[in-house]
């Protein structure tokens, strides 16, 4: 697919091996620098989900995260914790999968899109990508049917490299 590529600089899929803490580690630091630019608040709390929806390259429900956060303690209300996505949503360095009801991270917030992923239905990996062609031609079809795009997130459903064994790492 020429013109496309991917959002998220990492070596093949999670299940290859790579320093998944630098990943987060990078999340963090641009979600801080994001947030200061923009003078919006990164509580611990805010913070943590982010952490959490990063600890690896798979979607994370909300359930689970919930869990992770009631045996920590602390501010582990379902309103709190849903609240603390949406505010990491609307920055977009979340996004949320609606055909698994789960959070992904997103590798790079700006500029502000709607997303498009590959998501292995084997091990979880989800794959964030970004082709301009995509987004013209639906801009195009939605436009010939008078037809206001609100948000056009795509979630592809397949099998990773990894687990077809046709990686090329
Ligand atoms: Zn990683
Ligand atoms: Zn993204
Ligand atoms: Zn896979």
């Amino acid at each position: 697919m020429a013109g496309s590529s991917d959002v998220q600089a990492r070596p093949a899929a999670s299940g290859a091996r790579h320093d998944h803490g630098r990943c987060i580690d990078a999340a963090l630091a641009r979600a801080a620098a994001l947030c200061a630019r923009r003078g919006a608040r990164l509580t611990s709390l805010r913070r943590r989900v982010l952490e959490l929806v990063w600890q690896d390259h798979a979607a994370v429900k909300a359930y689970d995260l919930l869990k992770v956060l009631d045996r920590e303690g602390g501010q582990t209300k379902p309103p709190t914790v849903y609240r603390a996505l949406d505010f990491l949503i609307a920055h977009g360095l979340v996004h949320r999968l609606e055909s698994l009801n789960a959070f992904i991270g997103c590798p790079a917030p700006e500029p502000s899109h709607s997303g498009q992923f590959l998501i292995c239905g084997k091990c979880g990996d989800v794959v964030e990508f970004e082709a301009p062609e995509i987004a013209a031609a639906l801009e195009t079809e939605a436009a010939a049917r008078h037809f206001t795009i609100v948000r056009r997130t795509i979630e592809v459903h397949g099998l990773c490299a990894a687990c077809t064994g046709a990686g090329h790492a």
